[in-house]
């Protein structure tokens, strides 16, 4: 007698982030944008992470980690294992890597901040979403203080 339930393991009530949670996946975030701008010029491509899911190295490009990173922000679950096409290992380093790379780099002034929002917004829109939904999400992850107001939008 109910045997069978054991192997349906109940959804975690994980859904929603907690604060600390969502804090540490924001600062990820504009690392990533960070390490992008700084890394990509240098034929980096992305970063490399093991998975355990799958047992194998995932290679992601900084935009694909963007974008995973916010959905993970926004929905609050992992996103797809999407990993990069064909990769090079030779154009993606390890996440600890990265981040070593980063030390000494993270401290942000507001306007470096303004341009990294608006960066994350433009790889988000890249990577299919809409302006609204790009909007909320900042708004969510509060990186839309951040973006100063340009003036001459077209419209909406
Ligand atoms: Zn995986």
């Amino acid at each position: 007698m109910g045997a069978m339930e054991d192997e349906m393991e109940p959804f975690e009530d994980d859904q929603e982030l907690d604060n600390d949670e969502r804090e540490l996946l924001q600062q990820d975030l504009v690392d990533v944008q960070t390490l992008k701008s700084l890394l990509s010029p240098r034929g980096i491509k992305g970063t490399v992470f093991y998975c355990p899911d799958c047992s194998e190295d995932h290679y992601l490009t900084w935009d694909l980690l963007t974008s995973n990173l916010a959905e993970l922000l926004s929905q609050g679950e992992s996103p797809i294992h999407e990993p990069a096409f064909e990769p090079d290992p030779d154009e993606y380093v390890g996440w600890d890597y990265a981040r070593g790379y980063l030390d000494g780099y993270t401290s942000y002034e507001s306007e470096e901040l303004a341009e990294l929002a608006g960066r994350i917004a433009s790889d988000l829109g890249a990577a299919g979403w809409k302006t609204s939904d790009v909007k909320g999400f900042l708004a969510r992850v509060g990186l839309d203080g951040a973006i100063r107001p340009d003036g001459g939008g077209a419209g909406t």
